[in-house]
């Protein structure tokens, strides 16, 4: 088959478009022909070589596909799925309890595993997810950047319509997943971009208020728009460098959604603003099953609609990281093996 591979870590230059075998699914697993898949910073991350994956590899988090291979009696070959890309060992104490994303030997797919960069890509049956009212192609773009938002704002610090949401890097993938989940939930949302060019877009996917926050204080323009509060919750996929700005941006008795670190892993925080303000820190870490299935069905109810920035042939891998390292993307790219 054809699959994107890198032999050892490092610019976008090391995805090769080569000949890999076929994965053969073992007991339990399906083997998956990949219609579409998405390309996230987590394949960036791997490939710049944060992760220890073994060599060569296929990258590939977000995957939609037909079951070619069924090793598992619940799975028929045929069968139009998205892949859970949580991967979980089903036994330690969180497995137990029903968190895999908890798991203590958690890893992702595309990862841990070879991934959907590829003809085909074989995952335990168990992270299916029917899906066979999405096209392909719009499925794949849920896993990492829908489900991660809906587990941040609906499951962990269930949003509602009495919400101010302030959402970082909005007109990028996660955060404008973030933008239409907290809008869909009946939050008024502040977004927050850092190029003019962008704003149009994220209003156009639900933003009641754009804010450029190279050139405006964020923080000014939050309190400007919230009556002198503050967001009632910030959702901060950036990390160390934002931080300390997303806890100057919260009402009293806010939660900030916290998630990735793709500005760096220290911050300076004012402690005292986060006891004396009875702040929330509430961290977010993948997703649930759950939260994959919830947000399907909503697209499938024409409820949520992502934006897809771009559709690329499979060899183009290398072009679609380099989009994304540029940083001017707005919605998703997929690959299309
Ligand atoms: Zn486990």
């Amino acid at each position: 088959m054809k699959a994107v591979r890198y032999h050892s870590p490092g610019s976008p230059d090391v995805l090769s478009f080569e000949d890999a075998p076929v994965p053969e699914p073992r007991a339990g697993e399906v083997l998956v022909r990949v219609k579409a898949c998405g390309v996230n910073r987590i394949d960036i991350w791997a490939r710049s070589g944060r992760y220890n994956t073994a060599l060569p590899h296929t990258l590939g988090t977000d995957v939609a596909g037909e079951v070619v291979v069924s090793n598992d009696r619940a799975v028929m070959p045929g069968s139009n799925v998205l892949v859970y890309p949580v991967l979980s060992d089903g036994t330690c104490a969180y497995c137990r309890r029903g968190a895999p994303n908890l798991c203590l030997s958690r890893g992702f797919v595309g990862v841990a595993t070879d991934g959907g960069y590829a003809e085909f890509v074989k995952v335990p049956a168990k992270n299916l997810i029917p899906s066979e009212k999405v096209d392909p192609n719009v499925a794949a773009t849920l896993p990492v950047n829908y489900g991660t938002a809906w587990s941040g704002l609906a499951s962990r610090a269930r949003v509602g319509p009495d919400d101010t949401v302030l959402v970082w890097g909005a007109a990028g993938g996660l955060g404008n997943a973030a933008v239409q989940v907290a809008k869909y939930l009946g939050a008024k949302v502040i977004a927050a971009v850092g190029d003019d060019a962008k704003s149009s877009f994220v209003k156009s996917t639900g933003a009641d208020h754009v804010v450029n926050n190279r050139t405006e204080d964020l923080a000014e323009r939050v309190r400007s728009f919230t009556g002198g509060l503050g967001a009632s919750v910030v959702f901060d996929h950036v990390g160390g460098d934002t931080w300390g700005k997303s806890i100057e941006c919260l009402a009293r008795g806010g939660r900030m959604v916290t998630l990735g670190l793709t500005s760096g892993a220290k911050s300076d925080v004012d402690v005292r603003r986060v006891y004396s303000d009875q702040l929330s820190i509430i961290g977010t870490y993948g997703q649930s099953k759950g939260d994959i299935e919830h947000v399907l069905e909503l697209v499938a109810e024409g409820k949520l609609k992502p934006s897809i920035y771009k559709e690329l042939p499979l060899s183009s891998a290398r072009d679609a990281h380099e989009i994304i390292e540029s940083r001017g993307i707005q919605g998703k790219i997929l690959l299309l093996p």
